[in-house]
C-alpha cells in the first residue's frame, strides 16, 4: 500500500538527518530514507560512518568520531518524531505531484508533498586493471573500516587531499610503512593535515606517481606505478592499497529529472530549491565546493525551511 508523507527525505547523512531534525519540529511527519547498511555507498549515516575522529565539527572540542556524530544526529531526529527507515529509493517519479517514490516496487512505495534529496556522494575509484578485482583483498576505500587487516604490513594510500592524508595518518597506527601515491607535486589537502602528514616518520610521500595497475592473484600483492612526469615506469611492493581520491554525487535516480551540472553535483538555486518545484537538494549531493559535514548539515537545515514554506505557500 503506498503511504503518504509531507515531507519525504532521501539519505541519511548530516544533510539529510539535519533535514529530519528540523522537519519533525515543523510537525511535518517526515520519512527518511535512511539506506542500506549492505551497501558501501549508501550506508546509513552516509560517508561519515566511514571516518575516523571528527575534529572540526562545532561544538565537539576534543573530536568525535564520524559514526558516533551521525548516532547522536539519529538520535535527535527520533526523539522529535521523525521516522526512519532502512531502505533504498530504487526509482523515483517527480514528473507529477505527489512525487512517487519506489523501494523494490512496481506501485509507488511512498507518495511525498515535498522532497529532500540528500544522497550523498561516494568514493572515485583510479579505474586500473586489478582494482575491481581485489577491492576488498588488499584494496580498500576505507581505513576505518579495513585499516586493522594491515597491521605490520607495507601499504599504499593514493591521493592528495584531506581524505588521502586522513587515511595516511590512520592507517601509521597499523602498518609499518605507508606509502602516499600524489599524481602532481604538491597537495590538495589543508595546510594543517600537510603539516602532520609530512611530519610523520612512518609516511613517505611519493610525489608524481600514478597507478597503473593493482597486481595480485588472490590479494594485493604490488602496485605498478608511474612517473607522471617522466613517464617511467616502476613496481611498489605492498599488500594494501587505500583508494581516496575524492567522490562523486549519488544523482543516477535523478538522472533526466532534475537538472545536473556537468560534473553529476544536482543544481540548486534560490536556497535549497532543484529545478523541480517541490524538491529539495541538500548535503554533497548538490555541494561540489565544499563538502564539509558542518556545511551539509547547514544545507540540509535550508532544506526542510525551505520545504516547509513552500508546503505553506501551496497550502498543503
Ligand atoms: P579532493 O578532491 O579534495 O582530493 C582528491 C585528491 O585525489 C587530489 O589530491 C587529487 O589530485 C587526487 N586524485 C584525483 N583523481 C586521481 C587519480 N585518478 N589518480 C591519482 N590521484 C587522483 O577529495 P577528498 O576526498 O580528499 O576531499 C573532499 C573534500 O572533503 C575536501 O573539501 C576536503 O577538505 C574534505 N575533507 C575534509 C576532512 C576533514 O576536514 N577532516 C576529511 C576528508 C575530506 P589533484 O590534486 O591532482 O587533483
Amino acid at each position: 500500500m503506498t503511504e503518504h508523507r509531507e515531507v519525504l527525505i532521501i539519505g541519511s547523512g548530516p544533510a539529510g538527518l539535519t533535514a529530519a531534525v528540523y522537519s519533525a519540529r515543523a510537525q511535518l511527519s517526515p520519512l527518511v530514507l535512511e539506506g542500506e547498511p549492505s551497501s558501501t555507498s549508501d550506508q546509513p549515516g552516509g560517508q561519515l560512518m566511514l571516518t575516523t575522529d571528527v575534529e572540526n565539527f562545532p561544538g565537539f572540542p576534543m573530536g568525535i568520531t564520524g559514526p558516533e556524530l551521525m548516532g547522536q544526529m539519529r538520535e535527535q531526529a527520533l526523539r522529535f518524531g521523525a521516522d526512519l527507515v532502512t531502505a533504498k529509493a530504487t526509482r523515483v517519479d517527480l514528473s507529477s505531484r505527489p512525487f512517487k517514490v519506489y523501494v523494490d516496487t512496481d506501485e509507488p512505495t511512498y507518495v511525498a508533498d515535498a522532497l529532500i534529496v540528500a544522497t550523498g556522494a561516494r568514493s572515485l575509484m583510479l579505474g586500473v586493471p586489478g582494482e575491481e578485482r581485489l577491492l576488498g583483498f588488499g584494496l580498500s576505500t576505507c581505513a576505518t573500516c579495513d585499516g586493522f587487516f594491515f597491521r605490520g604490513h607495507e601499504i599504499a594510500v593514493v591521493g592528495g587531499g584531506d581524505s588521502a592524508l586522513e587515511e595516511a595518518m590512520f592507517l601509521t597506527r597499523f602498518a609499518t610503512k605507508v606509502h602516499l601515491l600524489v599524481r602532481r607535486d604538491q597537495l590538495r589537502a589543508s595546510k594543517i593535515m600537510q603539516e602532520r602528514t609530512l611530519a610523520n616518520e612512518k609516511i613517505e610521500v611519493h610525489w608524481n606517481t600514478g597507478v597503473t595497475e593493482v597486481i595480485g592473484e588472490t590479494k594485493v600483492e604490488r602496485l605498478a606505478i608511474v612517473d607522471t612526469v617522466t613517464g617511467e615506469p616502476g613496481l611498489l611492493e605492498v599488500t594494501g592499497i587505500f583508494v581516496a581520491i575524492g567522490h562523486v554525487p549519488n544523482t543516477s535516480l535523478f538522472e533526466g529529472q532534475l537538472d545536473l551540472h556537468d560534473n553529476g553535483y544536482i543544481v540548486v538555486g534560490e536556497g535549497a530549491r532543484t529545478s523541480v518545484e517541490g524538491v529539495f537538494a541538500c548535503g554533497d549531493v548538490q555541494d561540489h565546493v565544499y563538502r564539509q559535514a558542518i556545511t551539509s548539515a547547514g544545507s540540509g537545515c535550508m532544506a526542510a525551511i525551505d520545504a516547509e514554506r513552500w508546503l505553506e505557500e501551496q497550502g498543503l
